[in-house]
């Protein structure tokens, strides 16, 4: 049935399969028995197996168990839920926070009750998939305007009438270029068209801002932005997201948010991890200097051997290629080197724009980062890039 179907993404080099980690989510891993550098992880702070994370998570099993049995709304609100909560909302400066199980059924849950038949969403070109969906199941009117160029979304807004709400939505950190969103240009725009604004900070939570509480602190835009979405799932080294708003915002989430009334609550122990991250974060800056050091040495390796990396601007580096074929071929080799990076292909990324996606982590060491430039010079040199 799905024989044809298969046959011709592998025809277009664009079938993609997985591969399973033997190790700890650490700055290398073990994949088929051999020590692998990892440079595709969005483990930015190195959490993911902190042991502070770990024992939080234990404690909590310990005490409340696993599961958590039912959705929010009904018996799986446990105490730790309810702390996460408090604390996120903290981090963020805002009233309230609502927590949900994953950045997907965020992004889908929120822009699906907030915008309705007669609203218009306008939304960037490069967002998640999670956000386009979350366009999708609305029944809004969606404008996509050109990506990061506000004076497009301002036309869309001129030419298109909306009897109901204006929403505008934009990933923070764009995930697979790592270029950041105008975020001052685009509260101009709403508070000019009186919209609503809806950021994802997926990937911006604990990597941007002096403290790290993402694009708003960035660009010091503080109760300017309505709806700031994020995930646990990256930086914080654990998983789930949240939203952080207003009291009346979150108990609209509460009652309109499907993906977040009709699914189970996350374990317990999986929010005391969360908080324990956020105590890290909160306390110790360490993490996050070490990663953008690394950063800047790696994109300063890059430069120098005239890699085209696009519009990143933060740990977020893509190797841009372009024909899908020699990208995976190039993310193969790599990984014969021993350094695994992905291979993005269409139609995660627009045709004729395949990448190799590299991310880097507060816990690659030097010689880590001098390994991974060293074996992308030998892909050059090969011709690969
Ligand atoms: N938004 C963005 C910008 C993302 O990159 C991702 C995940 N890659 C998500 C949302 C979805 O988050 P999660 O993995 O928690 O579902």
């Amino acid at each position: 049935m799905f024989e044809t179907e298969l046959f011709q993404l592998e025809q277009n080099h664009l079938l993609r399969s997985l591969t399973p980690i033997e190790s700890c989510p650490g700055p290398h891993v073990t994949i088929n028995g051999k020590d692998t550098l990892l440079l595709c992880s969005n483990d930015y702070l190195g959490l993911a197996a902190h042991p502070a994370l770990c024992k939080a998570a234990s404690e909590a099993i310990k005490q409340y168990g696993f599961g958590s049995g039912s959705s929010r709304l009904v018996s799986g609100s446990s105490i730790l839920h309810h702390e996460l909560e408090h604390r996120l909302a903290r981090f963020k400066g805002t009233d309230a926070a609502l927590v949900f199980n994953s950045g997907y059924a965020a992004n889908t849950g929120i822009i699906q009750a907030i915008a309705q038949d007669d609203d218009i969403i306008l939304s960037d070109s490069l967002n998640h998939a999670s956000i386009v969906d979350g366009c999708r199941l609305s029944r809004a009117q969606v404008l996509i305007y050109r990506h990061n160029d506000v004076n497009h979304a301002e036309e869309l807004f001129r030419k298109h009438h909306a009897s109901g709400r204006r929403l505008i939505v934009t990933d923070g950190v764009f995930s697979m270029d790592g270029d950041i969103a105008p975020l001052p240009d685009l509260v101009h725009l709403a508070e000019r068209y009186n919209a609503l604004l809806m950021v994802d900070d997926a990937h911006a939570t604990g990597v941007l801002g002096k403290t790290g509480r993402g694009s708003v602190e960035h660009f010091n835009l503080a109760g300017r932005v309505h709806i700031q979405m994020g995930t646990l799932s990256k930086a914080l080294g654990s998983f789930g997201a949240y939203v952080a708003g207003n009291c009346d915002l979150i108990e609209f989430l509460i009652n309109r948010a499907r993906s977040f009334i009709y699914s189970t609550a996350l374990p317990p122990a999986v929010c005391a991890a969360s908080t324990a991250a956020l105590d890290l974060i909160e306390c110790e800056s360490i993490h996050r200097e070490r990663l953008w050091k690394n950063r800047n040495k790696f994109i300063a390796g890059l430069r120098e051997l005239g890699i085209d990396t696009g519009m990143s601007e933060t740990p977020i580096i893509p190797l841009i290629i372009g024909d899908s074929a020699k990208t995976a071929e190039a993310a193969k080799k790599l990984f014969e080197y021993g350094v695994y990076a992905s291979a993005i292909r269409p139609p995660t990324v627009p045709d004729g724009t395949a990448r190799i996606r590299t991310t880097l982590m507060a816990s690659h060491s030097d010689q880590d980062i001098d390994m991974a430039v060293d074996q992308v010079r030998r892909l050059k040199q090969e011709g690969h890039l």
